[in-house]
């Protein structure tokens, strides 16, 4: 921890944010597709401790003893849990480094990732959306590395979602950091709020796409990217 301390002393709240991430965050803001976000000024181990806390009076409310050993920690590791791991994408200072390159090899074709694993939280019910991506584009003038890709996916995958503005955002933040239209995205999903209570259904996954440029306009561009 003492690591972290000195890495961002208490005056320097927010650690400063990637162009990226500034670009990607302002093209999602611009057209409605950023989370609901308010600046609350809390640096990281504030959340940390309000969230324990918070968390506490939860398993104090159900009726949990807290002494008992294999409850005591679980306020603590909830809030690690939603601060550092699955609500980490709702920092931006966490926007991952993307070396996106110039096309110089004049790659025209396709390229397509699928089953990219995609683990999200369902912002209604906090419980988990699981499921994978699959993601094409087109280069134009710029290419990226692929593993970028799924970090991109994982990064907007770890906030509140919606499984439709998932979709949207990591579109969006793919065709801004490569400057082109020719991106496309299908996720397919089983909702645990779906699986695990309400209508208690097991089998049913949902899917949304987000089509742009020639995905959109082009009938066997988009065939083959759905095939
Ligand atoms: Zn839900």
């Amino acid at each position: 921890m003492d690591a972290v301390v000195a890495t961002y002393p208490s005056q320097h709240r927010s650690p400063a944010i990637s162009e990226d991430a500034r670009r990607v965050r302002d093209a999602l803001v611009e057209r409605g597709l950023e989370t609901p976000l308010i600046d609350n000024g809390l640096s990281r181990d504030e959340k940390f401790e309000r969230i324990s806390a918070a968390f506490t009076d939860i398993t104090r409310t159900l009726g949990l003893n807290l002494a008992d050993d294999s409850l005591c920690d679980t306020p603590d590791r909830i809030a690690k849990m939603y601060v550092d791991e699955i609500f980490a994408g709702l920092d931006y200072s966490k926007f991952p480094k993307v070396a996106v390159i110039d096309n110089k090899m004049q790659v025209e074709e396709m390229v397509l990732i699928d089953d990219i694993d995609l683990v999200s939280t369902c912002e209604h019910h906090f419980v988990t959306i699981d499921g994978s991506a699959r993601v094409a584009y087109i280069p134009g003038s710029r290419i990226i590395g692929l593993s970028k890709i799924n970090r991109i996916v994982r990064f907007f995958a770890q906030r509140p979602q919606v499984q439709e503005r998932l979709t949207q955002q990591v579109l969006v933040a793919l065709q801004t950091l490569l400057e082109t239209e020719d991106v496309a995205i299908t996720i397919n999903a089983t909702h645990y709020c779906v699986k695990s209570r309400g209508v208690m259904d097991s089998n049913s996954t949902t899917r949304t796409t987000a089509l742009g440029g020639a995905f959109k306009n082009d009938a066997s561009t988009r065939a083959e990217f759905l095939r």
